[in-house]
């Protein structure tokens, strides 16, 4: 396991020492950076292997289990060291079936999680617009109530595992109020008419991301979850819990450059000795590895409140964001650099890893929301 020194830390039990030597035994079945092409079929071959060890109960809890937030940061961890891909696809099956399981009906529940669960489906969350990314209130996609259904018309971009997700959780506005407070949660199945997912884009790491077009999307008003109007409140207690594990897979994304780069340093000779006895390089070395452990103390603290809790603790997980994908930025850039050319070469693990990691500080809320977040939570005295 990647992180085997964090575990004398106080915020871990058995089940988590346990979870981590499991997932870090883990081998994904998908090598290398995969052709884009070829994304759908390798997010669902490692969402089957995924489902297989167990690893995906952890991000979708069975009926009566309490999500385990430091479960889902130790298994984002140690899948995000092996692959970024495989981090995705664990991540999304949870944030694409969080509102079911936090707030769907005991129908909705057995139709969509079992399938998620065991990998056999793919989940997907759509919130983001072109002109409603940061600021979610804007969404302008509607769900107008007709007879029994609801019909769904505008559009969505950035939306991971889109085209090939089986269901979709949507937030569209049902107008009960202005702003947040007038929208909704649906769930749209793959081949519902009306929804199409558009070209892939084409981001600097492969991720399988498009853009949704909804034109007279009709959808049976059971598909709505929790109460109408209550969708935004919805969409940030799934970012409340995932958060702060996409910190934790930068601190995983950043051991594993710490880890390279030091073998690195310890072989690679330069003035008549190896890199790793250079005083500019150790000190190099100790910057990163401060980095790393302050940002996974952030990121196993948020989940230690958050678990221990129970509820919202909103400044602590934007903490644990910041600080773990920041940091991780700093980390895997730093390795480039210690790396000289070959950081910059196609194909060297530290120069995946630098593409792999930037697009984190930019989703579920980019770097500068995080800190809207801690200044409006210190400046309500919560
Ligand atoms: C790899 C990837 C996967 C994604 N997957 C999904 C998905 O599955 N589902 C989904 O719904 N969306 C997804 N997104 C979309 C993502 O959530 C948005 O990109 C993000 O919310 C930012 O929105 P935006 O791109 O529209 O940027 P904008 O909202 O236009 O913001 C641009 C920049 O402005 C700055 N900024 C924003 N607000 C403030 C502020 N208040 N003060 C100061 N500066 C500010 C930030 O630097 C921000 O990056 C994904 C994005 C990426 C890159």
């Amino acid at each position: 396991m990647s992180s085997w020194s964090l575990w004398p830390w106080p915020f871990f039990e058995e089940r988590h020492r346990d979870l981590a030597a499991r997932v870090g035994a883990w081998s994904c079945p998908v090598d290398g950076e995969v052709h884009e092409a070829e994304l759908g079929e390798a997010c669902r071959a490692i969402a089957r292997s995924l489902g297989a060890g167990g690893f995906l109960d952890c991000v979708v809890p069975r009926e009566g289990e309490k999500v385990d937030v430091r479960a889902v940061c130790v298994a984002r961890e140690a899948i995000s060291y092996t692959s970024v891909l495989a981090d995705n696809v664990i991540a999304m099956q949870g944030i694409g079936t969080g509102a079911l399981w936090l707030h769907g009906t005991p129908e909705q529940k057995d139709a969509y999680l079992d399938p998620v669960r065991r990998g056999e489906r793919i989940a997907a969350f759509a919130l983001t617009e072109p002109g409603a990314g940061s600021d979610v209130a804007s969404i302008t996609t509607t769900a107008r109530r007709d007879g029994g259904d609801y019909v769904l018309d505008g559009g969505k971009t950035f939306i991971s595992n889109a085209p090939f997700a089986d269901h979709y959780i949507v937030v569209a506005r049902t107008g009960e109020a202005p702003g947040a407070r007038g929208l909704t949660a649906f769930i749209v199945d793959a081949g519902t008419p009306g929804m199409v997912a558009g070209d892939p884009i084409h981001l600097m790491a492969p991720h399988p991301l498009a853009p949704l077009t909804f034109e007279n999307c009709r959808v049976p008003a059971a598909n709505v979850i929790g109460e109408p109007g209550k969708g935004f409140g919805i969409a940030m207690a799934t970012f409340d819990i995932f958060r702060t594990s996409v910190g934790a897979a930068c601190v995983g994304m950043a051991r594993r450059a710490m880890h390279e780069t030091l073998a690195r340093m310890r072989e690679r000779r330069l003035f008549n000795a190896t890199m790793a006895e250079i005083p500019g390089v150790q000190t190099k070395l100790a910057d990163m590895s401060i980095d790393l452990d302050l940002a996974a103390l952030a990121v196993y603290r948020a989940a230690w409140v958050k678990d221990t809790t129970g509820g919202r603790c909103s400044r602590e997980v934007s903490i644990a964001k910041f600080a773990g994908t920041e940091a991780a930025g700093r980390i895997i850039d730093a390795a480039v650099q210690l790396w000289g050319g070959l950081g910059v070469t196609r194909g060297s693990v530290v120069e995946q890893l630098y593409r792999e990691v930037r697009p984190a500080r930019l989703y579920e809320g980019a770097s500068e929301v995080q800190k809207l977040v801690i200044a409006r939570n210190l400046i309500a005295g919560a």
